[in-house]
């Protein structure tokens, strides 16, 4: 931590605040000119609240060095983690596929959607059991019963499957169904329940807040993390801005920032990040580009009668065609999009 003083701060105060630096275990150098003072503060102490230095008589300015965050820096694991999800892994080579509508809403949907994303190459069936909706009125989810028919369609398939879980009460029935736990945007910072899911040793998805800024995000994946749960993937999906041609401003410079500042593998949700059916396959285009991990796509069998998220939602033709997109993409950078398994 760096600490200012204004220029012409009298001797006193700067003995203060280093007997607070002190106090607080921090080793403190000190560098003055003829009119002005820095000190070094050296520690680690993520839980030091800098506004306690900057508060205090003669300081100008406190800067932090070091992130607040730890197992989820990149300061403390260099290498990009790498997450085995049932023998599908998130975070190498592969840009991973997660397709499937916003909700289940019937067996045929959802068994449908399995058997087109299966065959365009996805390895992911997506679908909410249990729904976050702004109204009360909306529809929310089947509950166990949607998370039954997500669980066969996917078998029968071969896919790996994803759902929300929204609050701990939930978090046993979800796991059992899903093989990765969704925290959804509303939940980033429902404490209690990152907690929760830090106690399991599951793959856990963690979507940024809609006003979250990405020191934030981390220190919600550090609570999973710190719990001793290793599995966590990060997902962009739109932040608020004052922007209303889309539902949401995806903030895709979020990919390479979340890769300099941790080893966590960073997905992106162009679907809600847009809101927008139109807009989905340019920003997935682009999100791939800019080195996600991964892709989370809304795709839907009849989009105009969804019970939630049509409007954002993919046609079928429409994810064959970004599928193969994509796979151009990845291959420019390096990186893999399954191949559509060969017609039975
Ligand atoms: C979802 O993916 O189903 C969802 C509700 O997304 P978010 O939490 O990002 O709004
Ligand atoms: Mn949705």
């Amino acid at each position: 931590m760096i600490v200012v003083f204004r220029p012409g701060s009298e001797e006193s105060q700067i003995q203060d605040v280093i007997e607070r630096l002190n106090r607080y275990g921090f080793d403190v150098h000190r560098s003055s000119g003829v009119n002005q003072t820095v000190l070094g503060a050296i520690g680690v102490k993520p839980e030091f609240d800098p506004r306690n230095i900057r508060v205090m008589e003669g300081v100008a300015e406190v800067y932090r060095v070091t992130e607040p965050y730890k197992f989820a820096s990149r300061s403390w694991k260099k290498e990009n983690t790498v997450i085995d999800v049932g023998g599908v892994s998130i975070g190498g080579e592969e840009v991973a596929a997660i397709a499937g509508p916003c909700s289940v809403e019937d067996e045929r949907q959802i068994h449908d959607t399995a058997a087109h994303v299966a065959a365009c190459g996805a390895t992911f069936l997506r679908a909410g059991a249990f729904k976050p909706r702004t109204s009360p009125y909306s529809f929310q989810g089947l509950g166990e019963q949607g998370l039954q028919w997500l669980r066969a369609a996917a078998d029968e398939q071969g896919l790996k499957t994803i759902s929300e879980v929204m609050e701990i009460g939930q978090i046993d029935l979800v796991a059992r169904y899903a093989d990765i736990l969704q925290i959804g945007a509303r939940n980033m910072q429902n404490f209690p329940l990152l907690k929760e899911v830090g106690k399991l040793r599951k793959p856990v998805l963690l979507k940024r807040g809609p006003s979250a800024m990405i020191d934030e995000w981390l220190m919600s994946a550090e609570y999973v993390l710190s719990e001793g749960n290793a599995q966590v993937m990060l997902c962009e999906r739109g932040i608020r801005t004052f922007e209303t041609y889309t539902r949401n401003t995806l903030d895709l410079s979020a990919v390479p920032v979340i890769k300099k500042r941790s080893h966590l593998p960073i997905l992106v949700d162009p679907s809600h990040g847009t809101g927008i059916r139109g807009k989905v396959i340019p920003m997935a285009r682009a999100a791939v580009a800019a080195g996600a991990d991964g892709l989370m796509i809304e795709v839907h069998p009849d989009p105009d009668r969804a019970k939630s998220d049509g409007p954002q939602s993919l046609y079928f033709e429409q994810f064959t065609d970004l599928m193969a997109q994509i796979r151009l993409i990845a291959q420019a950078i390096g990186r893999v999009v399954r191949d559509a398994p060969a017609a039975a």
